[in-house]
C-alpha cells in the first residue's frame, strides 16, 4: 500500500513496481501500458513521478473525501 508522507503525495516503493510501472510506462495500478497513463498517481523515494491511468486515478480518489465520511454524514 502507498504510504502517505506528505499530505496528498504517495510515495510507492518501487520494488513493488515493475520496470514499466517505476518509469511511469505502466499505470502503477493496472499495469496498463497503453492509452498512456497520464495522471501522476505518487512518486517514488528518488522523486520521480509514477502515473495511473485516468480510471484509477478516479478510483484512488483524486478529491481528498474519504468514503467513510458519507457514512458519518448520512447517519
Ligand atoms: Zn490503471
Amino acid at each position: 500500500m502507498p504510504t502517505d508522507v506528505v499530505s496528498g503525495t504517495c510515495v510507492y516503493d518501487p520494488s513493488r513496481l515493475s520496470p514499466a510501472q517505476c518509469m511511469g510506462d505502466a499505470c502503477v495500478v493496472c499495469h496498463t501500458k497503453w492509452p498512456r497513463p497520464r495522471r501522476i498517481l505518487g512518486e517514488l523515494p528518488d522523486g520521480a513521478h509514477v502515473y495511473g491511468c485516468d480510471e484509477c486515478a478516479g478510483l484512488m480518489g483524486y478529491r481528498p473525501v474519504p468514503a467513510r465520511r458519507s457514512l458519518i454524514v448520512a447517519r
